[in-house]
């Protein structure tokens, strides 16, 4: 399933938005400057989550649970040999079910686990912006798209500035590799610049920070969720496309009730905006890819 297009996407969906012009985009936040054909989707009950905040939350939930992790341990590989072994720089853990999420870095599993994940360097920047129009409350999390590629970002939230980023383009990086800072190259500041300045102009102010962090991409944008065709005991979720992050609880819910069950659940409902894959056999970019004991 392909997307359709914001507009259709959200009438399909049944999400509540406010269709724009250029102008009333304009009237209604004061630091745009948006070329006079483009409509603008605004969708009132749409925000932002607070990532770090959400990922301590998700560890205490787990620990209270009474999960143990483990962490600065490095899975060296998975093997099917009576039951599943998961091979660690800290020794090897037998597993009943195992769900792996390696993010950029599935290449570095192979060929334990072998998906068609393309990891990309990406950088993102937060600027400094007149607060007045640029505030968290003034002015909303946003996306957009011109002939020089399609952005997104936030408003300065607590003073921190207009944080931007470039959802297309980013250079290729494998596990392994050197990853180059924000800063490396002279684009990662200078691109950010040019969109800030043909749409977001009150926005290119001083340069507060920068960051370069991986995307994950898989051939088609679409998540990758799904149960290895050999060893249902062992899922997969990989591919997140730079669209991962907001759906982490949603499919985190997903896993763990097919974790437990061991059938794959209905579609979740947080997802519906981006296409899943879940028990999609035709995908099958795994097959024959783990490495187990010959009968
Ligand atoms: C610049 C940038 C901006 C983004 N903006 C947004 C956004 O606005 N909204 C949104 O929804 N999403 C956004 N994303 C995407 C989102 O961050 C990802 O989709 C999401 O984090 C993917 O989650 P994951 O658990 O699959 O992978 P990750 O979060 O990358 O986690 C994978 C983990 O596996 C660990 N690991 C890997 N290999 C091994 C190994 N061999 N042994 C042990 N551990 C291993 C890694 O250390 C890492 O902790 C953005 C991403 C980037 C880079």
């Amino acid at each position: 399933m392909r997307s359709r297009g914001r507009f259709a996407d959200a009438d399909l969906e049944g999400v509540r938005y406010e269709s724009l012009d250029a102008a009333e985009i304009e009237a209604r936040w004061p630091g745009w400057t948006v070329p006079a054909h483009y409509r603008g989707l605004y969708e009132p009950d749409a925000g932002y989550l607070y990532s770090e905040r959400c990922v301590a939350a998700y560890r205490r939930v787990a620990l209270a649970a009474g999960a143990e992790l483990l962490t600065d341990t490095a899975v060296l590989g998975i093997e099917a040999k009576r039951g599943l072994t998961v091979k660690t720089s800290r020794g090897e853990f037998a597993a009943g079910k195992i769900v792996v999420s390696a993010g950029a870095w599935f290449k570095s599993l192979e060929p334990s686990v072998k998906l068609p994940v393309r990891a990309l360097r990406k950088v993102v920047g937060w600027f400094e912006a007149d607060e007045r129009l640029f505030r968290a409350g003034a002015m909303p999390g946003f996306t957009f798209g011109g002939p020089s590629g399609g952005y997104y970002g936030f408003p300065s939230i607590g003073g921190a500035g207009v944080k931007i980023g470039r959802h297309d383009g980013g250079r290729p990086w494998q596990p392994g590799e050197r990853f180059e800072p924000f800063g490396a190259y002279p684009e990662d500041e200078a691109d950010l610049r040019a969109a800030l300045r043909e749409f977001l102009p009150g926005a290119e102010g001083r340069l507060i920070h920068g960051a370069a962090c991986k995307y994950e991409l898989s051939p088609d944008d679409q998540f990758i969720v799904d149960a290895h065709p050999e060893f249902p005991g062992v899922l997969l979720a990989g591919g997140f496309s730079g669209h991962g992050f907001k759906f982490a609880s949603a499919i985190g819910e997903a896993l763990a009730e097919w974790t437990e069950s061991g059938i794959p659940p209905a579609r979740p409902s947080a997802v519906l905006a981006f296409p899943l894959l879940v028990g999609n056999r035709s995908f099958n970019p795994i097959r024959r890819s783990f490495t187990h004991e010959q009968p």
